[in-house]
């Protein structure tokens, strides 16, 4: 049986004209000879809204949410009906959308009510999404007279801990309940649909994998049933650099998951950041192909692609939405465990760091974190630490971007960052702070954000990775 894992993201069902080519896409490789498992995103925006929305209610603002029910139901709807045409299979569609948004309005008047929107709620409230694309996709392929069925991701056995916002799965607990759960279904041709991005505690409460998670949810499924895991997209593959920024930028053929991870960490959205460790760790190749233009094989990931002789650096990405956070003091000089203290304190606070860097001077740390995390994090950092003398002062910039270069053939050869920084330095830019990771696969450093897209081009430029092979 060759089984494959298919994920379309928010882009790809936009519209029920899209939902349409997605359900024709599946259907042509269902035509040879796969068991196709398909795993969907909210369509595109809705998670946002839906953030959005759950906010509100915690500010008990009723309007809002009135409004928000009528439209987020009209807009599914309207999907729905250009999705799918045999009238019976769209009036379950329609019956089961009405129902999954009066519990989601259920779920926003209790908010408002209670004043207060937790981690937990607020996965609850961010599954609906999901929960509102996966029947509309299993509408349409229903329509094309395949036996489909849509479940959530707990209904399927992917498990996690309760870190709600950002959960992680129990891999091996997964992986024998979604084998024992699919792979009977897929023996005997049915067509499976999954709802990215949302999983459940062991006791059954929704779990989110953290945004952009639907690829996550895949890859997991993937290593669950050793099947390969091809992640459908607006682009053709994973790119020297985004498209929107770079015109020239150009199609990579093979990556490895290393590398993948690096451009994933760094900007290049078109992946999760985690969602490569399943596939790593069952060795499961996952390819990045565009559903515009479906024979093109996109971009295959695996454990030791062959590197061209000459290829140093393969992408250049750009990180937005971050903000730089510099820790300084004399008092730092010598003192063993400021730098712990200082993460300590971040971590407690549930606050990831992107980048961080340390002069030997041992004065300041300065480190990446997400813009939307800044306030909270600078404060917990003076509560704690200034308070008590340990460090001097704490600054914060938010108009910052990360850019990051990516490629194997780094490692090792000397003169990559030479070149880089001086395409940037004749270009007049500034750089604020530089972090090379060990591994030596990637050299990320902060400009001023209205820096970023030109630093960006300056790199893709002087590495010729409109040339790329
Ligand atoms: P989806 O809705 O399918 O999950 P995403 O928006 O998450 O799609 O990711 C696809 C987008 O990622 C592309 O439209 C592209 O603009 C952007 N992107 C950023 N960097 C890269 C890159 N290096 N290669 C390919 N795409 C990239
Ligand atoms: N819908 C979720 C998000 O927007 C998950 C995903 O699209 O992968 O983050
Ligand atoms: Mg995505």
């Amino acid at each position: 049986m060759k089984k494959i894992v298919m994920k379309f993201g928010g882009t790809s069902v936009a519209s029920g004209k899209k939902i349409r080519r997605v359900a024709g896409l599946v259907a042509k490789h269902v035509g040879r000879g796969y068991r196709v498992v398909v795993v969907v995103s909210a369509l595109d925006g809705i998670t946002d809204k839906l953030i959005e929305a759950a906010e509100q209610a915690e500010k008990g603002n009723k309007d809002y949410i009135c409004k928000f029910r009528k439209d987020i139901l009209k807009r599914h709807l309207a999907v729905a009906r250009a999705a799918v045409e045999n009238k019976h299979a769209r009036a379950e569609v329609e019956q089961f959308l009405e129902a999954t948004v009066d519990e989601l309005e259920k779920v926003l008047t209790g908010i408002i009510y209670v004043g207060e929107l937790t981690s937990k709620s607020r996965d609850f409230v961010l599954s609906f999404g999901e929960r509102m694309s996966a029947p509309i996709v299993c509408g349409a392929l229903r329509d094309l007279n395949f036996d489909s069925q849509f479940f959530t991701g707990g209904e399927l056995g992917i498990v996690t801990d309760s870190n709600f916002g950002e959960a992680n799965p129990l891999m091996n607990l997964t992986k024998h309940q979604v084998k024992e759960k699919v792979d009977p279904l897929l023996e005997k041709g049915t067509v499976l649909v999954v709802t990215g991005y949302i999983a459940a505690t062991q006791d059954g409460i929704t779990t989110t994998l953290g945004r952009g998670g639907s690829d996550y949810t895949a890859t997991i499924l993937g290593a669950a049933l050793s099947a390969e895991v091809w992640i459908w997209t607006d682009v053709d593959g994973l790119m020297t650099s985004d498209p929107r920024i770079v015109s020239s930028a150009k199609m990579l053929s093979e990556l490895s998951y290393q590398e993948t991870s690096e451009m994933a960490i760094f900007g290049a959205k078109a992946m999760h950041p985690k969602a490569l460790e399943p596939a790593m760790q069952e060795n499961i190749s996952v390819r990045i192909r565009g559903v515009s233009d479906p024979e093109n094989p996109g971009t295959l990931i695996m454990k030791e692609p062959k590197t061209k002789p000459g290829t140093m650096v393969k992408a250049v990405n750009l990180v937005t939405n971050v903000a730089l956070i510099n820790v300084s003091g004399a008092v730092m000089v010598g003192a063993p465990g400021t730098a712990a203290k200082v993460f300590e304190v971040l971590g407690n606070g549930k606050i990831n760091i992107l980048m961080i860097s340390q002069s030997v001077s041992e004065a300041n740390i300065s480190f990446v974190i997400q813009r939307g995390l800044l306030e909270r994090a600078v404060s917990m950092l003076e509560l704690a630490l200034l308070g008590k003398g340990l460090i001097r002062s704490v600054t914060a910039e938010d108009d910052v971007c990360v850019v990051a270069i990516v490629g194997a053939g780094m490692r090792g050869t000397p003169g990559v960052a030479s070149r880089l920084f001086t395409a940037i330095a004749q270009r007049g830019i500034n750089v604020r702070m530089i972090a090379q990771g060990s591994s030596e696969l990637n050299i990320s450093f902060v400009v001023k954000e209205s820096d970023g897209m030109e630093a960006v081009r300056a790199i893709h430029k002087e590495f010729k990775l409109n040339r790329i092979r």
